[in-house]
């Protein structure tokens, strides 16, 4: 959805704003009634008392939890018995819907335009997208961004949670700012930049790591702000470690024109501090992930949560992943990158992301090498190359209809043409067996040698060729 296709009006009482990009646009009274819905929502996902009591008594539940909206005219958003056909609905309403409707249009154009300048990069990040689409399911798949990078500034994350998807190991070393490691930092954000080019803004400073835990986040995302051009979003688990630098950072973020940050939240008595340390206003643009419930299958079933649900003989799971980029991870206390996608859990890939290739550096100019040979042709090929194996993905079946060659994943089918169907059946089953050179598989199946490849080269270009690396790093 394209953010200008969104219904904004101003039409008599019927205002609706587009306020994500635009916030100077709404008076101080509009924002306030898109933050107070949002609060009250917040404490209907994360409190099941409050969700009782709301479902009984609307005015009664807001009154005892203290809220300011209007929860009998805010039903279409919580109450799924609610007729949604409904003509009539608040304004309250249709100001939220409008807002939740520009942050999913903001996160389609990440996910569609962020280009960037080597075209190897890009065919491989656009073929990673439609593999996880295939994968995980659209819906879930559609939640993720793939932005290009994650910049860790600390080894390991203080906040040990149970069900880390990524399996963060103990806080360890924390890069600190001082000048040596603030011109590597400022030389790698200009190398990023230089490689990458304007796409090299979508990036994050943190992984396995909670970026409350490095003293000197808000240095480093001043220099990326600075060097790259965008301010970069912050997820953190720790907003009540020191109340007042997080709100410094949200005001530094905001002031700087990033979007959205976001707080995990891993209890109920967490989002009650978090809800009296923090006005509604001031959570207007952050978004609460909420962690609350306990069960192991409320999760991402990844990292930790794999292992729990493989120890405890879990087996009715459907592996996933917390991994979002399709990209580089690096780490700037190894001085190490990898280039990562994600995937669903799996005993090989158990943090959830399939890793393609790796590299150190000591200086920036090693960075640089490192990227160029990572988004080489050698890793990121743009086209089936006649030499090499070529096959379908393993989770993939296969069958020849009317319509051509559909190759089918617990999500998604997908259909190949242009070869008649004796030529096809062999083209299916010479995949399937996967273990010889494209160019074996065109000559055996014995029809247009172009016509082959070109199909071929369709079949990598929406990730249905097999790409999984052979290999597998030693610590994972
Ligand atoms: S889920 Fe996030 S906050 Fe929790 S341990 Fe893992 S990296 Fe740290």
């Amino acid at each position: 959805m394209n953010a200008s296709a969104l219904n904004f009006s101003r039409s008599g009482f019927d205002l609706i704003l587009p306020i994500y990009r635009q916030r100077c646009s709404a008076t101080p009274e509009y924002l306030a009634d898109i933050a107070h819905t949002k609060r009250l929502l917040e404490r209907w996902e994360g409190d099941d008392a409050f969700r009782e009591l709301l479902q009984h008594s609307p005015s009664e539940a807001t009154r005892r939890y203290g809220l300011q909206s209007d929860a009998e005219a805010l039903r279409p958003v919580w109450d799924a018995k609610f007729d949604q056909s409904t003509p009539d609905l608040a304004e309250c309403v249709k100001r939220h819907r409008a807002f939740v409707g520009e942050k999913m249009a903001h996160r389609e154009e990440l996910r569609r335009t962020s280009k960037p300048l080597s075209p190897n990069f890009h065919a491989w990040r656009t073929r990673q997208m439609a593999r996880t689409t295939s994968q995980l399911g659209a819906v879930r798949a559609h939640g993720i961004v793939h932005p290009l990078a994650a910049f860790e500034l600390s080894k390991g994350c203080s906040v040990g949670c149970w069900f880390c998807g990524v399996s963060a190991p103990k806080l360890g070393d924390i890069w600190e700012y001082n000048d040596a490691h603030r011109g590597l930092w400022r030389d790698v954000c200009q190398v990023w930049r230089e490689e990458i080019g304007p796409a090299s803004e979508q990036a994050f400073l943190y992984w396995a790591t909670d970026p409350i835990d490095n003293p000197d986040y808000e240095k480093f995302a001043c220099d990326f702000h600075e060097l790259c051009g965008y301010f970069p979003q912050t997820t953190t688990a720790l907003p009540l470690r020191d109340v007042e630098r997080t709100k410094r950072l949200l005001r530094l973020s905001e002031e700087r024109g990033c979007l959205l940050n976001r707080f995990s939240l891993l209890t109920l008595k967490i989002l009650d501090r978090v809800h009296e340390a923090f006005s509604p206003e001031e959570m207007t643009f952050v978004e609460l992930v909420l962690q609350i419930r306990k069960e192991t299958l409320s999760k991402a079933v990844a990292g930790r949560t794999l292992e729990k649900a493989l120890k405890t003989g879990v087996t009715d799971y459907q592996a996933g992943t917390i991994a979002c980029i399709s990209g580089f991870l690096v780490s700037m206390v190894d001085r190490s990158v990898r280039l990562i996608s994600p995937c669903p859990a799996s005993e090989r890939w158990p943090l959830g992301y399939q890793i393609f290739g790796e590299g150190t550096f000591n200086t920036a100019e090693e960075f640089r090498t490192v990227l160029q040979r990572l988004t080489s042709p050698e890793v990121m090929p743009s086209t089936v190359n006649w030499q090499r194996r070529v096959g379908l993905r393993r989770d993939l079946s296969w069958q020849v209809g009317e319509r051509g060659l559909t190759v089918s994943s617990t999500f998604l089918h997908q259909t190949f043409g242009g070869l008649d169907g004796e030529a096809l059946e062999k083209l299916g089953q010479l995949l399937a067996q996967g273990d010889l050179s494209a160019e074996q598989v065109a000559l055996q199946v014995g029809a247009d040698l172009p016509t082959v490849f070109l199909t071929l080269n369709q079949m990598l270009a929406v990730g249905v060729l097999d790409e999984e690396p052979e290999y597998q790093h030693a610590g994972v």
